[in-house]
């Protein structure tokens, strides 16, 4: 497996673990030293996405990163984060322990799990991956973003002058 990021075709494993159905393996770049993850399956069946139009795709990781990465383009996001979300992603469907999953049930799991890394990247990918099918649910989502300060303020709090200084009543200053 080449680098992900700079196409380096050697790298060392740092950790390795079973997973469900194979071995899941952290490696690091030979050449630009730059962390990516590798699943080396036991089982020649592998996993396969059930798409929109029912054809069966073979789940591909690089292209959920791709997907992933592109939403998340210059978000101030932490190093490694998108990695980590992909990985945690991928190992909840070798989890399942099925040969199949639709395409939709991967998508659900990316837009929850983006909507807590960072709600800019969630309506990116949510726009793309709903195909601004459901603008309603997209209106919603960007609404909530808009927050001003005065939406803060509750209504029922006190005054800062209090009552018996207002409505007409005058204080008397002793005069001079
Ligand atoms: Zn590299």
């Amino acid at each position: 497996m080449n680098c992900p990021y700079c196409g380096y075709s050697d790298s060392r494993v740092i950790d390795s673990r079973d997973v469900n159905e194979g071995i899941r393996r952290r490696r690091q770049c030979l050449s630009c030293e730059k962390r990516f993850t590798t699943y080396e399956r036991l089982q020649p069946a592998g996993l396969f996405i059930i798409k929109k139009d029912q054809r069966r795709e073979e789940f591909n990781r690089e292209k959920l990163l791709g997907g992933i990465r592109k939403a998340c383009e210059k978000r101030p996001l932490p190093t490694g984060a998108i990695e980590k979300l992909v990985d945690e992603i991928e190992s909840g469907l070798y989890h399942l322990g099925k040969s199949e999953i639709p395409s939709t049930l991967i998508g659900d799991m990316v837009m929850d799990k983006l909507k807590d890394l960072d709600y800019i990247a969630y309506i990116r990918f949510a726009s793309v991956y709903r195909e601004f099918a459901d603008i309603q649910a997209l209106k919603e989502a960007v609404d909530n973003l808009v927050v001003t300060p005065r939406d803060k303020i509750h209504p029922g709090q006190l005054p800062l002058i209090p009552e018996n200084h207002v409505n007409g009543k005058k204080r008397i200053l002793p005069q001079g």
